[in-house]
């Protein structure tokens, strides 16, 4: 430990000194990843090998002076290039958003006044603070140390703390993990130690998410399935005498509009826009994974205290060892307030009670701060439960201040979440010393610190922990020289103080719809088993006679762990191994925390969350954070994850099925005296129109009304999976049989049937587009931008045997309008089957 202040430096940079130096110096920032060109974006949509494969029979149409077809294709290749590049450009933008909302940030003093940052602000000169789980910003010269210690595992791989005095040097990058520091910046951004080594890092962007990962291997199967159908086709043709050209551009048509080339910009917007909402919810996701795993979470690891309950800490009873028990009353944290006795009679502070309290006073780190204009009432500063402490001294007839400069403190042990306990040496008014250790009743009132604790008083502990109270025991001694705060023993037991922090009122409500969403929510604590136990049953998921895992009866490990939803006396580093034994069972788990020791479990959980008002590191270390800190913006966001999931898939069926459409009216036209029931133009038109704009309309459409009452899906399970795939093929199917029927008629009717085909083809993919759409929750609007997109898709393609100027392009004949009305009522029949068939079964065709 050291303490040293220097007169320099105390008022900080002015505004002014630090606007000009961050104008001459930059950023405190690792260079970004470069931002892509509109030239290398554009360059990446040509280099697609579908879209190469159409440039490649451009030429031959050019070359053929085919000019129509070459006018379509390339209007094709425009249009997706442009759909592409503004997609990604969109999806950039959000995600450039959300960085900025989870940018991580700094405490310095400006003008004299503290101040909290975005780090990327903090220049050379300024004067930073550092606290526990703050990340150091820059490198800093440290000025004021006291009990510092940093990790510097970003530097070094080295994670064990170091501890550091005034004098020395601390690195960007590195994380405080006790104590608090002060320190004047001298190197910032890339010339920091973290930029030295983040140049390297900074530049490479995330990879695919593992969704984008499948479906970029689902794209592959379909393109390579869709070039062996085409190939059929091809022979087909030729087989039956058409030109081989004609046919090879036909096929090459077909694949392209078979395989729904439009997939990864769909799924990197529907994530993206996803996470725009979530952050809208008050969630926000620091990687686009985390938006869809978040859709199959299984089980939801929560801490206790300010996530589950209030964080209102106050004392409610108190024990004194003489046996005299009292209720303690009192508006939160203001030390006003009365006791009642055990006759629930108002009661003055006996001696015995006024000791206990100046005990628990004097062993603790935290003070409340009287109301002001900004908060209209008392307000604890420290950890809350020492500040409840401190409030209930005040209650009992106790000057917080005069005590503790009356009891100055000589020497401690601070609280230590593996002793559970906390120790401190005062001078005594009347010469001497007094030691004070408060701390969990097992930790405390145990040999050889506590010899013979008085028999009643463990169980007396654990009658208050399992009505759902935190429970400290406090001992004490007096000694005439000051004790080593780590050797002193027999100390004397002086009472038990029990705090409680009520649950949030909506807490149990967050559980039960955990519940019916088929996720477990599941109970961590450092608190004692019967005090988890009793806010477990508050929260419905713990009953009488249920287990608990016991973090200090050993190793958590999957078969402890078992379907347990509480585990008591755990430590943050046991957090690591329940994740692990969690996942092991097949767990996707989300799991919340907020302080330094949580990080490594963050990382390690399928959704890490942290608290908004949590440490930087843990905030750092989260894929999701709560800007509220309230759980239930968790089962938000796992809303808005399963709802991108089921528009993804919601896309696939539509585009999939309209290509299987194509290729079988293809495949099985030349044996219904159909030869070619499509030109190249015309599949590539359909293409055009039903692909681009109405897919990625689909990707915006709402949640369904049960997306929260059916259980997560699998992540083992395909994007394909659960009937996905025989709903494309049937529905494909459908189409197809209806378009080829409608050709049929046509024909006996002696009616251009290609036309008809095409007419029936394009309005029907769009029919099912409409049908696949979200079942409207009750006062909620529809997508519109689906409905507008569908409407004018459907239009353009009336126009394309309408117009003339279009006709000739496409090769198609004119339709009456009867004609075309009766195509239309043909078209809508998959789009109603579909429905139908979703209305007798889950009640969404995509769900
Ligand atoms: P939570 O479920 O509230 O988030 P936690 O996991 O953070 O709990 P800790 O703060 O580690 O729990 O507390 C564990 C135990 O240590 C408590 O039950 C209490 O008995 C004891 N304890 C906590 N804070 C202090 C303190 N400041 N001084 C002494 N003992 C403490």
């Amino acid at each position: 430990m050291a303490t040293t202040t220097t007169s320099a430096a105390v008022a900080g940079l002015t505004a002014q000194q630090a606007a000009s130096r961050l104008r001459i110096d930059g950023p405190n920032a690792v260079a970004a990843p470069p931002r892509r060109h509109l030239v290398t974006r554009v360059a990446h949509q040509l280099t697609d090998p579908l879209v190469a494969l159409l440039v490649a029979a451009a030429v031959v149409t050019t070359v053929l002076g085919d000019l129509p077809d070459t006018a379509v294709i390339l209007l094709v290749v425009v249009v997706n290039t442009v759909i592409g590049v503004s997609q990604e450009v969109r999806a950039d933008a959000a995600i450039a958003a959300l960085d900025q909302m989870t940018a991580p940030t700094a405490r310095v003093v400006r003008d004299a006044r503290h101040l909290v940052i975005p780090a990327a602000e903090v220049v050379q000169d300024d004067l930073v603070h550092l606290e526990p789980g703050d990340v150091v910003p820059a490198d800093l010269r440290l000025h004021e140390t006291h009990r510092f210690q940093v990790d510097e595992a970003a530097l070094t791989g080295e994670s064990v703390p170091v501890a550091r005095d005034a004098g020395a040097d601390v690195y960007a990058g590195t994380v405080v993990v006790t104590g608090r520091a002060a320190g004047t910046v001298v190197r910032t951004g890339s010339a920091s130690a973290l930029g030295r080594i983040a140049t390297l890092v900074a530049t490479t962007r995330p990879g695919p998410t593992p969704l984008q990962r499948r479906l970029a291997g689902l794209g592959r199967a379909l393109g390579l399935t869709a070039v062996a159908l085409s190939t059929v086709v091809f022979a087909i043709g030729v087989a039956g005498g058409r030109p081989v050209i004609e046919m090879a551009i036909t096929a090459v048509s077909l694949v392209v509009a078979a395989v729904p080339e439009s997939l990864p910009a769909v799924v990197t917007l529907a994530l993206a826009l996803g996470a725009r909402r979530m952050a809208g919810a008050r969630a926000i996701p620091r990687r686009l994974h985390a938006v869809e795993t978040l859709g199959s979470v299984t089980l939801v690891a929560s801490d206790k205290t300010g996530t589950l309950t209030e964080g209102r800490m106050a004392v409610q009873r108190a024990i004194t060892v003489q046996g005299g028990t009292y209720r303690v009353n009192g508006s939160g944290y203001s030390p006003a307030g009365d006791l009642l006795d055990e006759a629930e009679q108002p009661s003055a502070a006996p001696a015995a009670l006024r000791e206990l309290a100046r005990a628990v006073l004097l062993c603790n780190d935290a003070t409340i701060a009287s109301p002001d204009a900004e908060h209209p009432q008392w307000m604890p500063v420290g950890d809350p439960m020492e500040a409840a402490l401190v409030a209930f001294a005040g209650r009992c007839g106790l000057d917080p201040d005069a005590e503790r400069t009356a009891w100055p403190r000589v020497a401690e042990l601070p609280f230590d979440q593996q002793t559970r306990r906390m120790t401190t040496v005062h001078r005594r008014p009347d010469g001497g010393y007094l030691v004070v250790c408060k701390g969990a009743p097992e930790s405390v009132l145990t040999a050889p610190l506590v010899d013979s604790p008085p028999s009643g008083m463990l169980a007396e502990a654990h009658r208050m922990a399992a009505s759902g109270l935190r429970v400290l025991a406090v001992a004490t001694a007096r000694y005439d020289a000051a004790p080593d705060p780590w050797a002193v023993r027999d100390l004397r037991p002086a009472g038990l103080v029990a705090v409680g922090d009520p649950l949030r009122a909506q807490a149990p409500h967050i559980a039960a719809a955990f519940d019916d969403a088929g996720i477990h929510l599941v109970l961590i604590t450092g608190d004692h088993p019967a005090t988890a136990a009793a806010i477990g049953e508050q929260l419905g998921i713990w009953h009488d006679g249920d287990g608990l895992v016991q973090g200090d009866e050993g190793a958590v490990t999957a078969n402890g762990v078992g379907d347990q939803r509480v585990f008591a006396r755990i430590q943050p580093e046991q957090k690591l191994d329940i994740v692990a034994a969690l996942q092991e069972r097949g767990h996707v788990v989300a799991m919340t925390g907020d302080g330094v020791n949580d990080a490594p479990a963050l990382r390690r959980a399928d959704i890490g969350v942290a608290m908004g008002g949590g440490t930087e590191v843990a905030r750092q270390a989260a894929d999701l954070v709560l800007v509220d800190d309230n759980l239930a913006t968790v089962g938000t966001a796992v809303a808005e994850g399963r709802r991108i999931y089921d528009n993804i898939r919601r896309f696939l069926r539509y585009a999939l099925a309209g290509g299987a459409a194509e290729i079988l009216v293809m495949l099985a036209g030349p044996f219904l005296g159909l030869p070619v029931p499509l030109l190249p133009a015309q599949i590539l038109w359909v293409n055009l129109l039903t692909h681009g704009v109405p897919g990625v309309a689909l990707g915006a459409e709402p949640a369904e009304p049960g997306t929260m009452h059916r259980p997560p899906r699998s992540p083992q399970e395909s994007v394909l999976g659960a009937g996905l795939l025989r709903g494309v093929l049937l529905t494909g199917a459908l189409l197809a049989a209806v378009v080829l029927g409608a050709a049929v008629t046509a024909d006996a009717l002696g009616r251009p049937w290609q036309s008809v085909a095409f007419v029936v083809l394009g309005l029907g993919q769009l029919g099912i587009a409409l049908a696949v759409r979200a079942t409207p929750r009750p006062g909620r609007g529809r997508n519109h931008a689906l409905t507008v997109a569908v409407a004018v898709s459907a239009l353009l393609q009336l126009a394309a045997v309408l117009v003339p100027p279009l006709r000739d392009l496409l090769g198609t004949e004119y339709l009456s309008a009867a004609e075309l009305a009766t195509c239309a009522a043909v078209a809508t029949l998959p789009g109603l089957a579909v429905r139908l068939a979703a209305r007798k079964g889950r009640g969404t065709p995509n769900a």
